[in-house]
């Protein structure tokens, strides 16, 4: 086969002990999935349930840095516990659903609070606010072989050493494997699909020179600078 031009470049992440790169495929994100979270940001977790919205491969970035984006005016963080699929398919039992996870890292979710507001106002699709370049931030992956599948400890951001966000994975509102399953009804997932598992509360605003410092406790470190 010959292509017109060249396709792009694979993204890929680091995988923790392995010389070998991980393929990003595509980027899955869930929505209000931390009660306290669902909260702050004006919404009832009893009755909302989680729900999912995407970020392009080349949202990822593993390079430590995360360009603040030209005419923004308000750009949060938020933690969050990614997880890594080997493998995939669709309508998984939750009970099959971690067989097909190969690893976690811990992810930043950066938003465009400012675009967000008036998008969910107007009822407008979110992509311009969320799958900005470079929204992504990632560690290198921890596969399953070395960590498990963490499902409580300590998930917290720090920006320039003060506490923003801290919370537990035990709040997640849905576990891992509950969110597979759901997914995998709306979408057939594949080997390099990445979700990211949604955030604590504590969201604020970043500016250019932060250095936001995350921790998932049994996953690792994340530690970008905002430019
Ligand atoms: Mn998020």
């Amino acid at each position: 086969m010959t292509f017109v031009f060249p396709p792009a470049e694979p993204v890929s992440v680091a995988i923790s002990g392995s010389s070998e790169m991980f393929p990003v495929n595509r980027v899955f994100c869930v929505g209000r999935n931390y009660a306290a979270h669902a909260r702050e940001m004006g919404h009832d977790p009893d009755r909302e349930p989680p729900f999912f919205f995407q970020k392009n491969a080349d949202c990822i970035t593993t390079d430590g840095v995360f360009p603040y984006p030209a005419g923004a005016s308000d750009v949060h963080h938020e933690i969050e516990l990614a997880v890594c699929l080997k493998s995939g398919g669709n309508s998984i039992a939750a009970s099959d659903a971690l067989t097909h996870v190969f690893g976690y890292v811990v992810a930043l979710d950066m938003t465009r609070r400012d675009l967000q507001a008036d998008l969910k106002k107007l009822g407008r699709p979110w992509e311009v606010a969320k799958a900005f370049a470079a929204s992504a931030p990632c560690s290198a992956i921890q596969p399953v072989s070395a960590i498990g599948h963490p499902a409580a400890g300590e998930i917290h951001l720090h920006v320039n050493g003060a506490v923003r966000q801290a919370g537990d994975l035990q709040q997640l509102i849905w576990p891992v494997a509950d969110l597979i399953a759901r997914l995998s009804t709306y979408f057939t997932l594949r080997a390099g699909d990445i979700i990211l598992t949604g955030t604590p509360d504590g969201v604020g605003a970043v500016h250019p020179g932060d250095r936001l410092s995350g921790h998932i406790h049994g996953v690792g470190d994340l530690d970008v600078v905002v430019r």
